[in-house]
């Protein structure tokens, strides 16, 4: 055999399969799986593998190639007949082949079989006479002709099927099950008929031929477009090889005693060391998959495989042993009883939900058989997801009405409200609402925290909705733009749809679907198997984990999902609590700074009640408090009446009060009147925090007896003068606070990094700040010039276009905004050795980020605390591809 020959196929068989590591990519999943099986000496019919090279070759059609190819396979072939003794073509000693494709993952459909490759209208009365069955050898002929029509001549399968019933028609049978061996020739004859009428071509009578066409054809179909779609859905590449694999055919169609079926080492719901799967009898493998007729379990009550055919049983209960102890994972294999002979004819990791992984990994490593990095490694973080929020129930119908951007995970139902308050009231009275808004402003904040889930039909990502709600662990869809609010009529248009206020609706916040109706949730169940993986994790991960949290709710739950501190409480959103935000308004609406000082005095003692249960709930933690950000306008009502309304519950003239609120609002409040800049205009607002802050620090310490580990954040820093400026403030109130209460106070002051200026001058600014945090919702944003509000617009298509690999707001942009960071990570430790350094963009719960972050040195990431377990786990996996890289 010739080097070149020898690179085409691979041959197994009873005990004889090439060693594991000749089981290359080139094999596809089912052909490396089948030499893997009879390495194992597990009963499988023998065979070859055409390697994906060869099916390049077959489908390119080159001449030379493929004389080469069919050599190959006659070489296959004799091995065959070696281990089987039996021909293609023989009467007496009849070889009938399978011919299955092997594509690199298994999926289904990925191009069909064919079964029975061999059989003529010679040899079809040799099966008849060597089976002792007529009937079994004409239906494995028609079977062929089937597969032979659909996958060689692209012919629609119904056809036959239509032509079969018929046939049980006019003979008055009940079923197919009735037809006899007589029938058969006057079957096979109509079906060679419909193959000539389609095609203008005979079924061959040539057995080589057949064999040369069925292989050809696999190659080729895994060519045409529609297989390349249907690749691309299964996360598979366009050029993704398909191996073709040849073997001798084992019959569950020959009788009672013969069957077909699917075993795993596990159940996929629980993950828990039970032989479980379901077997039908007297069928192939596609009659399973079709549901012909009530399937059986594998074990368990009678009738079952167990009870049916203990022997066949027991061999598979054996194999599935030796193959879960030999892949060191859970698995499932396809199987046919042969006369109560057992035959694999694949196996590969068994499928299973997120919480039965958990199960299995665990367990796998209390049985020494797999390390605990090993099990971390196993785990898609953001599958994690799927166990701490409700999903939709994969059986239930889902009627779509608008398809939006899946923005905080969870599913939920309820109905539909326009207006945040009304949603607040309702949801008192135990109703289940969806809040749908165009988009949602800080002072919908109530309404958002009582609502069930919140629909935007703009905004992406990181838009206000998207942030809150995951902050919260709220279902939430944004940018659903091809949905229209009316709000006059107390409408919700989608194409062909309208809905009305009080109408129920279902989100799915994991995809950004939104569904009419009530549709059925799971909710979530946290196992002990959760909190074992993300032990492991933590003990093996570098970076902290800190959560974004500003509420005592969300900080308690960042808490229990394991947060380390907290990395970023955004105070804004304390200004909209209870009558907080009158005094907010008269501050902003206050013509002198006496004035300021009066309206902020009265919102300093709630602030600093905020902070003491901050601090107290995160006892010992660091709490890293951001200094106000946004820009004025956003505390104003924005709607003409609620300004009218505003005016006159404050006794103020409404022409003039409503000239004020106009001078304040801003066409590009993210690059305005904003952070730093804010504080720097209204000295008295840092003051005011900085008070409330170390006021609160101070009584802690005095009433506990530990200090809090406060960290004072300023926003959207750009030069060391405004930090400079600004904690120049911050440490003289540090400073009053520490005399007038006789604390001594620790506190740490930095800034955050999210202009590109910042990180370019990140040396500098570092000699002013003790720490960093990366702001890379803003920074993204500026860094691309494109505003974070509206990128759902268009990032879409760039996506789909591949313009961009990804969402830059979801998943960090590594070649730009990360040169920046790393850039600003570098400088900034070569002006303040030892300065610490964090994020807490979204990007922060992002795995692929992590991993980022990890590569760059970064302390710490913070997300929203339902992203928590996410990031201690993808920290883990980031740190040990770090390490095996090294
Ligand atoms: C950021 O910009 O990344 C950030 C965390 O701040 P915010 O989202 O509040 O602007
Ligand atoms: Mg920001």
């Amino acid at each position: 055999m010739s080097n070149k020959r020898a690179s085409f196929i691979t041959s197994f068989g009873q005990g004889s399969g090439p060693s594991p590591v000749l089981l290359a990519g080139h094999l596809g999943q089912r052909g490396a799986a089948l030499c893997n099986l009879a390495r194992l000496k597990l009963p499988v019919p023998p065979g070859f593998v055409l390697n994906t090279e060869a099916c390049r070759n077959i489908a390119s059609s080159d001449p030379a190639t493929v004389e080469n190819i069919k050599a190959m396979l006659a070489q296959g072939l004799e091995s065959i007949t070696t281990e089987t003794g039996c021909t293609l073509g023989d009467k007496r000693n009849l070889l009938l082949l399978a011919v299955r494709p092997s594509a690199p993952i298994s999926f289904p459909g990925a191009t069909e079989a064919v079964l029975n490759v061999g059989l003529n209208d010679e040899t079809v009365e040799g099966l008849g006479v060597s089976a002792g069955d007529h009937a079994f050898a004409y239906e494995c002929y028609r079977r062929l002709m089937q597969n032979y029509a659909q996958a060689v001549l692209g012919d629609d399968p119904a056809v036959f099927d239509d032509l079969l019933n018929l046939y049980v028609e006019e003979r008055g049978y009940v079923s197919a099950r009735e037809i006899r061996g007589t029938d058969g020739p006057e079957l096979a004859s109509r079906f060679k008929a419909q193959i000539e009428s389609n095609n203008d071509r005979a079924f061959p009578q040539d057995v080589e031929e057949q064999l040369w066409h069925a292989v050809a054809a696999l190659a080729r179909n895994w060519q045409s477009p529609r297989a390349k779609q249907k690749r691309k859905l299964h996360g598979l590449k366009e050029d993704a090889g398909l191996a073709i694999v040849v073997q001798a055919m084992v019959f569950g169609n020959q009788s009672d005693h013969s069957g077909t079926g699917h075993a795993t080492s596990r159940p996929a719901q629980t993950g828990e060391r039970e032989v479980g799967g379901d077997y039908l009898t007297n069928a192939q493998g596609s009659d399973l998959d079709a549901r012909l007729r009530q399937v059986l379990a594998i074990a368990g009550p009678a009738p079952s495989l167990e009870t049916e055919e203990p022997g066949a049983f027991a061999q598979l209960a054996s194999a599935l042993d030796v193959l879960e102890h030999e892949l060191k994972d859970a698995v499932e294999v396809d199987f046919t009883v042969a006369q109560g002979a057992l035959w694999l004819l694949d196996a590969r990791p068994a499928r299973r939900t997120t919480s039965a992984n958990l199960r299995i990994l665990t367990d796998l490593v209390a049985r020494e058989q797999i390390t605990k990095h090993d099990a971390l490694m196993r785990i898609d973080p953001v599958a994690l997801d799927q166990l701490l929020h409700s999903t939709i129930d994969p059986a239930a119908k889902r009627e779509l009405v608008a398809q939006g951007i899946g923005a905080s995970p969870g599913a939920a139902s309820g109905i539909i409200s326009f207006d945040a308050n009304e949603a607040r009231v309702l949801a008192g009275q135990g109703i289940a609402v969806i809040l749908v808004r165009t988009e949602t402003a800080p002072e919908d904040i109530k309404g958002l925290h009582m609502a069930d889930g919140v629909l935007t039909t703009r905004g992406g990502m990181t838009s206000h909705a998207a942030v809150i709600a995951r902050g919260m662990g709220k279902p939430c869809v944004t940018g659903a733009s091809s949905l229209r609010i009316d709000m006059e009529a107390g409408q919700l248009k989608a194409a062909g749809v309208t809905l009305k206020r009080g109408d129920i609706i279902t989100i799915d916040g994991s995809s950004g679907q939104v569904l009419k109706g009530q549709v059925a949730v799971t909710k979530p169940s946290l196992s002990g198997d959760f909190a074992t993986i993300l032990t492991w994790a933590d003990e093996t991960r570098r970076m902290k984990v800190r959560a974004n949290a500003e509420t005592a709710h969300d900080a308690r739950l960042a808490r229990d999902f394991g947060a380390e501190g907290i990395g970023l409480s955004r105070t804004e959103h304390m200004f909209f609590e209870g009558d907080r935000i009158i005094a907010m308004r008269e501050m902003i609406l206050a013509d002198t700074e006496k004035e300021r000082r009066i309206a902020l005095a009265k919102i300093l003692p709630v602030l600093r009640a905020d902070f003491i249960e901050l601090f107290a709930i995160m006892a010992g933690m660091p709490v890293t408090i951001r200094l106000l950000d946004p820009p004025l306008h956003e505390f104003l009502p924005r709607e003409v009446e609620e300004i009218e309304a505003m005016a006159r519950n404050l006794n103020l003239e409404v022409a003039g009060f409503k000239k004020r609120v106009l001078e304040l609002r801003e066409q590009n409040p993210m690059l305005g009147h904003r952070g730093v800049r804010l504080l720097l205009s209204y000295p008295e607002i840092t003051d005011m925090q900085a008070r409330a802050i170390f006021e609160a620090a101070a009584h802690v310490q005095a009433t506990t007896g530990t200090g809090p580990i406060a960290e004072v954040m300023v926003p959207l820093v750009a030069s060391r003068g405004e930090l400079s400026a600004v904690r120049a403030r911050i440490d003289a109130v540090a400073r009053d606070v520490a005399k007038e209460t006789g604390q001594k106070l620790e506190y740490l002051v930095g800034t955050m990094i999210e202009l590109p200026r910042a990180a370019l001058r990140a040396a500098d600014i570092a000699e002013a700040a003790e720490f960093f945090s990366f702001g890379t919702n803003d920074l993204t944003q500026t860094t691309y010039g494109i505003s974070r509000d509206d990128s759902a617009r268009f990032i879409g298509e760039y996506t789909n276009r591949q313009i961009f690999p990804h969402d830059p707001f979801v998943s960090l942009d590594v070649e730009g905004v990360g040169e920046l960071i790393a850039m600003a990570v570098e400088r900034g430790r070569q002006g303040r050795p030892g300065l610490h350094l964090g994020i807490c963009g979204e990007h922060g719960g992002n795995p692929d980020s992590i991993s980022f972050f990890e590569a760059v040195g970064l302390d710490y990431v913070s997300c929203s605390p339902f992203r928590v377990p996410v990031a201690r786990l993808a920290a883990a996996q980031a740190h040990l591809k770090l390490a095996r890289k090294s």
